[in-house]
């Protein structure tokens, strides 16, 4: 079309208001025998960013348009059509304007694509005096006054209900004159909510991967206009071709005769989910951002990541990307969509899930030039977890200063996330700006392993995330800090030892209950806090959660190597009992190993292997209490490297004079340590009860053992 020709027609009746167009020149636009009418919006409309996926995008696929997609966002501006490319702006009209030009959603024509670049999709209103709407496109002819506004209080609100609690959905599918969607309305509620039995779903993946927190839910009952929505899916027929029309067409055509069956179809519904008939190749699916509606190709209905990636759109999720590719960042549904009906099984990245805010009581945001933060990463299948970390968290966010901020997720692959194919059960490390924005996959730690960001921020430091280690296969322990303070030599005042989470003394503490509690008490110190207070005089409430030791490791060739790190949470986890009276105790509030003096005869014992390879000095470390003891009785660290025919004392520990000498207080035993022949990888370390007597009914406990090896 004659777009300069059509501007200045368009200028030259823009100053009349709602216009009949039928008298305009008919070289125009071909025939005028449509009743096509030019209006002008009487209210504001809403701004709304539509994200595209094309076929060529898909999973692996590789092409040039990806990284277009990336590098050709509307951040860069540029005089791009409105049309063209993966991201397009539209605004949605008010009711009114939307009645007379029977479409909720118009896109721009004259109006160059960097205008909108400061916009928040679903937020942002748009008002000209000189734009006119012709055949459902909006016109914005050259020098008009346009103004910006927001419609952010009330969207706000809208914001945070977005991603929380139950939403009604509607399905659409549709037949036209050509074709028609293929799946039937019975598949449809089956693949969108399960109603058939299907297991992974919309519905189902999103009530998984939000604990419950987000449920969609399909609509059932009669609506305003009279139609009965069984399931949640509505079927239309549509008077039109698929085959020769644009998808906007036929989406437009869709929603207009849903509108009209339902009785308004923005007003009833949460989410509108369309599923155009085949005939148009070369999409699969598109998402309006902070909004309601999102567009299927087809058989893409069936496709649980695609659903969950548009309707993310929906949530005000943008992309994640990796190495300058929109959709590379494999560790969550805002990448790649699959065909797969049912998988995989993933939820989204550090950076999307602290923005939908489900685990907002274990998320946490840090500015490390604070100091050291030292704490337990769990992964979003742990969040409801009762055996983990009770301070876990699922996402640590590090505020930078400048655009990017950094968001640090353990991408446990597990449950609903067992099917991640970037990064599983790695420190993923995702940047993301403020809003609207996409992420940047950084790295995948394992454990030990540390990523450096030189002159952090503004900071002009390099800041350091290290994958300290686990305390269980769901508990990553991550330290952050600038180099110029190395965890964990340096630990200045670090927000994780903060005074209010240090741990109460078991001799301040009330009596215990006779049957422990289901839940372990919040106050525990953090692994930073041993190297606070060298002298441990004081038990935690906790010590199989952290590493309660001075490790000395200065340079990495001598870095202590943990060869067992037991907490006893699981029965007695690695170490094994013969026929004898150790058993796996509660112990005020801990989990401990239980040994019962009974008979000198038949001491209580447990051993476990270990692996010395690479080691020349064995580090053990753990805590002790005893219940009842008598002077001389006590227990034994050994070790043996003849696998257990002879035992050697590493540390007699004696009740009475010159050994401990206090019942119910915890002792901390640091850096034990014994030389090995070096390499020997079937070595063994057992604790064992120490009694003269028979009859004795002595009892101590062991707790949170943790053994390092040491090249020396
Ligand atoms: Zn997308």
């Amino acid at each position: 079309m004659k777009f300069t020709a059509l501007v200045s027609f368009l200028a030259s009746i823009s100053l009349r208001y709602g216009v009949n167009a039928n008298d305009s020149p008919a070289a125009l636009r071909g025939s005028m025998e449509n009743n096509r009418r030019a209006l002008r919006m009487q209210h504001p409309c809403t701004l709304i960013s539509i994200e595209t996926q094309l076929e060529s995008e898909l999973e692996e696929n590789s092409g040039s348009s990806r990284d277009r997609m990336y590098n050709g966002s509307r951040r860069n501006g540029g005089a791009r059509s409105l049309y063209d490319g993966a991201e397009q702006i539209v605004c949605e009209l008010q009711e009114d304007d939307r009645m007379a030009v029977g479409k909720f959603f118009v896109p721009f024509s004259g109006i160059e694509f960097s205008k909108f670049l400061n916009i928040k999709s679903g937020v942002t209103t748009f008002m000209s005096e000189g734009a006119m709407i012709l055949d459902g496109v909006m016109f914005v002819p050259d020098g008009a006054a346009v103004e910006f506004g927001s419609n952010e209080p009330s969207n706000r609100r809208l914001e945070t209900s977005r991603t929380h609690g139950i939403k009604k959905v509607l399905v659409v599918r549709a037949d036209a004159k050509d074709s028609g969607t293929t799946a039937d309305k019975k598949t449809l509620s089956d693949k969108f909510f399960g109603t058939y039995g299907d297991t992974a779903t919309l519905k189902s993946q999103y009530l998984a991967c939000s604990h419950g927190k987000l449920d969609f839910q399909p609509f059932q009952g009669t609506t305003i206009g009279g139609a009965y929505i069984e399931n949640g899916v509505l079927d239309v027929t549509i008077d039109m071709k698929v085959a020769s029309a644009n998808r906007y067409d036929v989406a437009d055509a869709i929603e207009d005769e849903a509108d009209r069956l339902v009785g308004g179809l923005r007003d009833q519904f949460d989410h509108v989910m369309l599923c155009l008939p085949p005939g148009i190749d070369g999409w699969i699916a598109y998402g309006y951002v902070n909004s309601w509606l999102s567009v299927y190709n087809d058989h893409y209905c069936k496709s649980m990541s695609t659903m969950v990636h548009e309707i993310g759109h929906n949530l005000g999720l943008a992309h994640s990307g990796k190495d300058g590719s929109a959709y590379a960042d494999k560790s969550g549904m805002m990448g790649y969509s699959y065909n797969l009906d049912d998988g995989p099984l993933q939820c989204f990245n550090p950076a999307k899930t602290y923005q939908l805010g489900w685990f907002d009581d274990k998320q946490i945001e840090i500015d490390p030039t604070d100091g050291t933060w030292v704490g337990t990463v769990i992964g979003a299948a742990d969040y409801a977890n009762a055996i983990v970390d009770p301070n876990a968290k699922v996402v640590v966010k590090i505020k930078s200063g400048d655009d990017n901020d950094l968001y640090i997720g353990y991408n446990r692959k597990k449950s609903m996330n067992s099917e991640v194919s970037l990064g599983g059960d790695l420190l993923s490390i995702v940047e993301q700006g403020e809003g609207y924005s996409k992420s940047n996959y950084l790295a995948g730690l394992s454990e030990e392993e540390t990523k450096t960001f030189y002159k952090f921020g503004d900071t002009n430091k390099n800041l350091v995330v290290e994958f300290v280690g686990r305390n269980s296969d769901d508990e990553a322990i991550v330290a952050i800090y600038f180099d110029d303070c190395v965890f964990p030599e340096c630990i200045a005042r670090s927000p994780a030892a903060s005074p209010t989470e240090a741990p109460q003394p078991p001799t301040q503490a009330p009596v215990p209950p006779t049957s422990p509690p289901s839940r372990q008490p919040t106050l525990r110190p953090t692994t930073a806090e041993p190297t606070l207070a060298p002298v441990i005089a004081k038990p935690t409430s906790r010590p199989t959660r952290k590493r309660m030791y001075n490790i000395s490791y200065n340079s990495s060739r001598n870095r202590p190597k943990e060869l067992l790190n037991e907490s006893f949470r699981a029965d007695l986890g690695v170490f094994n009992v013969g026929a004898n009276q150790v058993k796996q105790n509660v112990y005020q509030w801990i989990n401990t190993a239980k040994f019962e003096l009974k008979e000198s005869s038949n001491l209580p014992s447990m051993y476990t292997n270990v692996n010395l390879y690479g080691t020349s000095s064995v580090q053990v470390n753990f805590w002790y209490n005893a219940e009842t003891m008598q002077n001389g009785e006590g227990f034994k660290l050994q070790y043996s490297t003849n696998y257990g025919s002879t035992w050697t004392d590493a540390r007699n520990f004696v009740f009475g004079e010159g050994g401990f000498d206090q019942i119910e207080k915890w002792n901390s035993v640091k850096s034990e340590t014994f030389e090995v022949t070096q390499g020997m990888p079937n070595a063994q370390i057992r604790f064992v009860g120490e009694t003269e007597t028979n009859n004795s009914d002595s009892v101590f406990y062991i707790a949170g053992v943790n053994v390092y090896g040491v090249m020396q």
